[in-house]
């Protein structure tokens, strides 16, 4: 992120329906220039409703949104300074890709040349330079993403709108993708707006994030700011996996250790007693579900980092005492 916190996305007051269905209640947002900038929320949540409002496609019915300080209200899609990549990257199936590339600045009157070299550039950013002749059928699911991804970037739009562009690519080839999207970013200084439903993308690419729900913001923060310190259930419920002691205070599983029924707990921390329900070996980490003698049921999430001989190995059925510092649990919302 760069460090002049200059605005470059503003959404103030909007609104926005379809017929009777709230897709956007009230939402005020502020994008800053150079930003790494998430949307993230369930299925539903009007993500895309807030990307197509900055793009253009859709008008707000209530208030402004401006680019750069100005309000774009009368501008069509074409005349803001942004770009869509959209998850299914819509790609021209009888051009090459560097015709696909360069189709923007030919339909802008850049001369055949000139507009190819551009093209050619791009393609080269995004690692396909060996491509440029091929057609888009002859592309894996994660080239065509990227020849979508050269074809946004060669308009050197001020703000890049990405729609779930992983969506469609397997785990591998998504984590690939985000390495490189990050790259893409840091690279060519360009504000990302990234729409995801993926909670741990959200967290590992993203400067700050804004989580949805039902047509508005939650929070908007930091991975750190979301996890540690959720504004609301809501939050701390989709964003990593929570405990809820007593219906509104956060105890993260990874923040609980299970010791040996009898032992003492440490200083400064709380402990309850309870029975393992359930033990799941998962390679890094355990978890465990285990019923606390108040009929709480924790989720606890164990590193497996101590060499196997110094590991309780707990099984279901086990009598433990659960411990965690008293500072870990938190009320939401403080
Ligand atoms: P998300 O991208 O978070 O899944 P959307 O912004 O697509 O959510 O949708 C938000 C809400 O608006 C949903 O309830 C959706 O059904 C509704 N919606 C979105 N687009 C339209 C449309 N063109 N017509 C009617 N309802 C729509
Ligand atoms: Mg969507």
């Amino acid at each position: 992120m760069q460090t002049a916190k200059q605005p470059i996305v503003q959404l103030e007051a909007v609104a926005k329906s379809y017929g009777a269905a709230v897709a956007l209640a009230q939402l005020d947002l502020t994008v800053y220039a150079g930003e790494f900038f998430t949307l993230l929320g369930p299925s539903g949540s009007g993500k895309t409703t807030t990307l197509r409002l900055i793009a253009g496609f859709e008008r707000p019915d209530k208030g402004r949104i401006m680019l750069d300080g100005q309000d774009v209200a009368a501008l069509p899609p074409f005349a803001r300074a942004v770009n869509t990549v959209f998850q299914d990257y819509a790609l021209f199936p009888h051009l090459t890709l560097v015709e696909n590339v360069a189709y923007g600045l030919r339909a802008k009157n850049m001369p055949k040349a000139e507009a190819h070299a551009e093209a050619e550039k791009a393609l080269a950013a995004v690692q396909l330079a060996d491509f440029a002749g091929r057609k888009p059928a002859q592309l894996s699911g994660g080239q065509r993403q990227r020849v979508a991804l050269a074809r946004a970037m060669v308009n050197k739009p001020r703000v890049l709108l990405l729609d779930e562009p992983l969506g469609a690519l397997d785990l591998k080839l998504r984590h690939q993708m985000q390495t490189e999207l990050k790259r893409l970013q840091h690279e060519t200084g360009i504000t990302f707006i990234y729409v995801t439903h993926d909670q741990d993308e959200a967290l590992s690419m993203s400067d700050r994030i804004a989580v949805f729900s039902q047509g508005r913001i939650e929070q908007i923060g930091t991975a750190f700011d979301l996890y540690e310190r959720p504004a609301s259930v809501f939050v701390a419920d989709f964003v990593g996996s929570s405990n809820l002691l007593g219906g509104s205070t956060l105890l993260r599983p990874e923040k609980v250790r299970l010791l040996a029924a009898g032992a003492e707990a440490p200083e400064n921390h709380a402990a309850q007693p309870g029975v393992v329900r359930e033990a799941t070996y998962l390679g890094a980490v355990t978890r465990y579900q285990v019923a606390l003698a108040d009929g709480t049921s924790l989720n606890v999430m164990e590193s497996n980092a101590l060499p196997v001989g110094e590991r309780l190995r707990l099984a279901a059925g086990d009598a433990v005492l659960a411990v965690w510092p008293r500072d870990a649990a938190r009320k939401i919302g403080n």
